[in-house]
């Protein structure tokens, strides 16, 4: 599943933020790769690698009707070869006209196991054992994607980028905290990291990334920090003010911005500027974690 690394660090020429005193960068991680876009290729990688080496023929992960990372894993399955089971959320759904994301599952291959929202539940949160006996020998990928390997995946992202030093700021938009995770880990020394939760998450959001160090690095990182005022009211909200800034932005910038994580991230960018998170003269690096939705 060849990807087209490194991928492009462009810089934004943006009067409003050269007010603030921030310069912007954007590191295109969208462009990753034709099928597996951003960071749900970053965070697959080393799991199918390992998922190879291990000899496993089927990947089995989770997720709800409109995963991300439901798709990218049948796009990614697909491309190695390997068969691939999304047990999906919500047992009405399995009756119901597919929608166009679980639609383009199907046509990567992928079987769809509907269960409803308690087997879902218990399933998702480690009864592991129980799907081996059911599908055979699979690696097993927890909802959203993100465990250790995926966590060492992302840390790819800030290793690509040449100069970081102590002014740079490297953002990232948080939904389980994989990606965050990963880039606090991978920057050099001094760098900072700074995530934007996408849903209201204070609290259990630093747990989830403080989880997945321990889990990745057997230790903790004092490095990044997660804004939690840009989520815009939730998961997969995204306020009429919000969608005015991002297509402000696309047709400033000339790159499509995919609404429910990297419009958030950039948002917090622009309302950060200027203040400790990202104070005059500090380098904002926003790393397009992916692409709008096809529909
Ligand atoms: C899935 C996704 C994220 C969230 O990444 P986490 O590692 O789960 O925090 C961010 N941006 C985009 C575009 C995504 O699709």
């Amino acid at each position: 599943m060849p990807a087209d690394l490194p991928t492009p660090l462009v810089a934004v020429a943006d009067p409003v933020l050269a007010r603030a005193g921030v310069e912007l960068r954007l590191k295109r991680d969208d462009l990753a790769h034709p099928t597996v876009p951003g960071n749900k290729w970053r965070k697959l990688a080393p799991n199918l690698e390992r998922a190879l080496a291990e000899g496993c023929t089927r990947l089995v992960t989770f997720g709800g009707a409109y995963s991300t990372h439901v798709r990218a894993t049948a796009a990614a399955a697909q491309a190695l070869g390997l068969a691939c089971v999304g047990v999906i959320r919500g047992e009405e759904l399995a009756t119901a006209p597919r929608n166009w994301s679980l639609r383009a599952a199907e046509a990567a291959g992928m079987e769809l196991e509907f269960v409803s929202r308690a087997e879902f539940r218990a399933v998702a949160t480690g009864e592991y054992h129980d799907l081996e006996r059911r599908w055979g020998r699979c690696l097993v990928l927890p909802e959203g994607g993100s465990n250790a390997l995926a966590v060492a995946g992302a840390a790819e992202i800030p290793r690509e980028i040449p100069d970081l030093g102590e002014r740079d700021v490297v953002c990232c938009p948080v939904g389980t905290g994989g990606t965050l995770a990963g880039i606090a880990a991978g920057l050099p020394p001094g760098g900072r990291a700074m995530g934007v939760a996408v849903l209201r998450g204070e609290g259990y959001l630093e747990t989830e990334v403080t989880k997945l160090h321990h889990s990745a690095y057997g230790r903790e990182f004092a490095n990044w920090r997660i804004h939690h005022g840009y989520h815009g009211g939730g998961y997969g909200r995204v306020p009429a003010e919000l969608d005015s800034f991002a297509a402000e932005f696309e047709q400033r910038h000339g790159i499509a911005v995919e609404r429910r994580y990297v419009a958030k991230m950039l948002h917090a960018v622009y309302g950060l500027a200027g203040t400790a998170a990202l104070p005059p003269g500090s380098r904002a690096t926003a790393v397009v974690t992916g692409l709008p939705d096809p529909v």
